[in-house]
């Protein structure tokens, strides 16, 4: 089967069903592939906690029927204080998310193949990618291809394409449960009724953090994720699993409901992975990366929904800027398509103050939990203003956050930031890494 479109996506998540939505209503033929078979779709890729913010909503037009549940605070939790900061927002049912998306854009057009993994490109001796190989043979053609699938990135990571490289110690693994019988107001506690709660301990979530999302009456999504980095080792037990971690925590936790781990029947439960680091690229030749492939998930917030969703839309713009000849009746050379205002938009609309935000990030999950109460304690000084000049990566405002003793993990944070920066550094690590094995050191 050999197949002709304008624009090919491989990946039906909210970046790719995005793409998909805002080219097909310019009037593009666009070609979705998903791995998953259409009849289970999506309930294999149903990783996400959901929890988005009005900004989304309404830009993307989402309608109210996939909202779980509309909260009116962000709360974080130390191990023995919380900060409580009122903003609305809403906790999606993810999979009715995605379905819409899919079904939003067959209506304006776009074609969905499932049951279709994306297996690798198919180059033209000009470099540029004329295609895509599925992992049963078929082939798709297009002008312009876009990966779009998150962590698995056929395209993306192929040799010959090259705009990302994944690191292993920057994946975050992700599991939440949809659970009953919650306490969202357990004395001792910030009520977190109509809440999204994120909470930094690294009893519970080592290196990371653990969360619940209040899904209406005594139900919520309650989750644990870290990256497996140098924080995370830490703070880790031997032996202890990310589902042993949510587990021990549905336990021990006085509001939660279950006492035993065998007792614990979640309603649903969700997984997935995201990695957490800085990009060095987006595009190459005909193609782009959009969403967690690019990786776009936000480092401060584990919020990748919206930073996904525009990275789609600015992955559409781009296509319709270098295919609008077609429409006058023009050939489009793929080899001398410039796709270096997607790189241009990436950085301004979808990753703004990344890297300050970044280094904030790896400063916070490299504190102990007793300085996770100070910084409690000091939030709830501070006023809403600094709070949002800080969310922004301001890194003067966020020196007011910094206390003496913090030399360590200001030390790490700066050096994994630079690190993150700089790409001749790790490569460089790369090399001595494979020419110390190669001596079998
Ligand atoms: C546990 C967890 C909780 C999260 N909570 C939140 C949250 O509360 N709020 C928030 O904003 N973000 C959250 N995120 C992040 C958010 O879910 C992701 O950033 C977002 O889903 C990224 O969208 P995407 O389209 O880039 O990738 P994905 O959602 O990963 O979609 C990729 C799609 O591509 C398909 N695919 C994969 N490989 C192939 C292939 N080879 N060929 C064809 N198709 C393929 C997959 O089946 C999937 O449908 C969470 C993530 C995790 C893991």
């Amino acid at each position: 089967m050999e197949e002709n479109y304008d624009v090919v996506i491989a990946g039906a998540g909210p970046a790719g069903a995005q793409a998909a939505r805002d080219i097909a209503s310019r009037g593009y033929d666009v070609a979705v592939l998903e791995t998953e078979a259409e009849d289970r779709y999506p309930a294999g890729s149903n990783k996400s906690t959901a929890g988005t913010f009005p900004r989304m909503m309404s830009a993307f037009s989402i309608p109210d029927d996939v909202v779980m549940h509309y909260t009116d605070s962000v709360v974080l939790e130390s191990p023995d204080d919380s900060f409580t900061l009122g903003k609305p927002g809403a906790v999606l049912d993810f999979g009715d998310f995605k379905e819409f998306l899919v079904e939003d854009g067959e209506e304006k057009g776009a074609e969905y193949f499932f049951d279709s993994r994306v297996f690798e490109p198919i180059m033209n001796p000009d470099g540029a990618a004329e295609g895509v190989r599925c992992s049963g043979g078929e082939e798709f053609y297009g002008d312009i291809i876009i990966d779009a699938t998150g962590p698995a990135a056929p395209i993306a990571q192929h040799e010959d394409v090259e705009i990302v490289d994944l690191e292993r110690s920057k994946q975050a693994i992700g599991i939440e449960y949809e659970l009953d019988g919650v306490d969202t107001d357990a004395e001792g506690y910030a009520d977190l009724t109509d809440a999204m709660m994120l909470r930094l301990d690294h009893d519970i979530a080592p290196g990371g953090y653990s969360w619940l999302f209040h899904t209406g009456e005594d139900t919520a999504k309650v989750g644990v994720c870290y990256l497996q980095n140098e924080a995370h080792t830490e703070h880790a037990e031997q032996g202890m699993s990310v589902d042993d971690y949510l587990q021990r925590w549905i336990v021990n936790d006085p509001r939660f409901s279950e006492q035993n781990i065998d007792d614990i029947e979640p309603l649903e439960m969700h997984r997935g992975s995201a990695h957490i680091q800085l990009p060095d690229n987006f595009s190459h030749a005909n193609v782009m990366a959009v969403g967690d492939t690019v990786p776009s998930v936000d480092p401060l917030w584990g919020e990748g929904i919206d930073t996904g969703m525009k990275s789609g839309r600015a992955a559409a713009t781009t296509a319709d800027e270098v295919l609008n000849d077609k429409k006058l009746g023009k050939e489009v050379d793929p080899a001398e398509i410039d796709l270096s205002a997607y790189d241009r938009r990436w950085n301004q609309d979808v990753g703004a103050n990344r890297e300050p935000r970044y280094f904030i990030t790896q400063l916070v999950y490299n504190l102990g939990n007793e300085r996770y109460n100070q910084l409690m304690e000091d939030l709830n000084t501070e006023d809403n203003s600094t709070l949002a000049e800080i969310n922004n990566g301001d890194l003067s405002k966020a020196r007011k956050l910094i206390h003496f003793g913090d030399g360590k993990p200001l030390f790490k944070a700066t050096t994994d930031t630079m690190r993150q920066k700089n790409k001749a550094i790790r490569e460089a690590e790369e090399w001595v890494k494979e020419k110390t094995s190669n001596l079998g050191l």
